[in-house]
């Protein structure tokens, strides 16, 4: 039984904390109280593409701990099949979110259990699948492991090279659907004003570059295609970058091209940062009427 779209990446409980400052060196601040919510950009992005009707697994790790059944009930709730969801003997990764005033968050993660998610556990995973997602929460070997095996089966292949990070000349070239967000691009690009365009020279058959209120861009060797974002009032855009992947996912998986693949994602995206939380935040297709 394995699910059209499979998703290989990392699941976190998000600790998120509101303080006025953020703590220097040697420091202490007190802040509000722990509000503790299922994360990690690998639930997020299965989460998003379950809650539109997609027929979606997670391949992930846990620990066998409280946070870890916080992110299976989440999972489980919203549709995720979880057989592929290995408990391992380490902690379930952990994200510390501070938020301050002005609204930036700081943000350290403890990936846990996630850097116990092993090449080998891709094996078997993409039997049926049509289209494989994946992001960098998880060991690289893994993820190079899922692109390149994932190539080979026929599945199509797409990256959120999210947190931006080196990955093998002969992954990238194997990639069907790179996504970035502007920053990640520029690091990529190595100049924030650099054409988008360029993307592929460094190897996928087409880039998407995410970029926040103003939508994102569509990059193929045909040319380059601007998709603007409804207008919405955001409340909080954490996880708009994963609701993106999940849409998109969904709707290549449907047999979209990338161009209409791309309006959905931004719709439900914008729905999402209307709303506060990640996974909390993402609508049914109902909603997208
Ligand atoms: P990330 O969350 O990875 O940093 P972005 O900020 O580019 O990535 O957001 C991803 C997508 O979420 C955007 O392409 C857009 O569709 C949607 N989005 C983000 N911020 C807003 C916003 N303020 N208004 C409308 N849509 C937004």
């Amino acid at each position: 039984m394995t699910a059209q779209v499979l998703v290989v990446g990392s699941a976190n409980a998000d600790l998120v904390v509101a303080a006025e400052r953020r703590p220097g060196g040697g420091e202490t601040v007190l802040g509000g109280d722990t509000e503790t919510l299922p994360g990690g950009k690998g639930a997020n992005t299965a989460v998003a593409a379950a809650r539109l009707g997609a027929d979606v697994a997670l391949l992930g790790a846990i620990g066998d701990d409280g946070n870890g059944r916080l992110l299976l009930d989440s999972l489980r709730g919203s549709g995720v099949r979880t057989h592929l969801v290995r408990t391992v003997d380490r902690p379930t990764g952990v994200a510390y979110i501070t938020v301050t005033p002005d609204g930036e968050n700081s943000i350290l993660v403890s990936p846990g259990a996630n850097h116990a998610l092993e090449p080998a556990d891709v094996d078997g995973a993409l039997d049926g699948a049509r289209v494989l997602v994946t992001s960098l929460e998880i060991p690289l070997t893994t993820v190079e492991h899922a692109i390149a095996a994932a190539a080979d089966a026929g599945v199509l292949t797409v990256l959120n090279l999210s947190p931006a990070a080196k990955l093998a000349d002969r992954t990238l070239a194997a990639l069907d659907v790179l996504v970035v967000n502007e920053h990640e691009a520029a690091w990529l690009l190595g100049d924030r004003s650099a054409d988008p365009a360029g993307l592929l020279t460094l190897g996928p058959s087409s880039a998407v570059v995410t970029r926040g209120a103003g939508g994102a861009v569509v990059v193929t060797a045909d040319g380059t295609t601007e998709v603007p974002s409804p207008e919405v009032e955001a409340v909080d855009t954490t996880g708009a970058g994963d609701a993106f992947a999940g849409a998109l996912a969904t709707a290549l998986a449907d047999g979209s091209t990338l161009a209409d693949a791309v309006r959905s994602a931004v719709r439900v995206a914008a729905v999402s940062v209307t709303r506060r939380g990640a996974q909390p935040s993402y609508p049914a297709a109902s909603e997208l009427q």
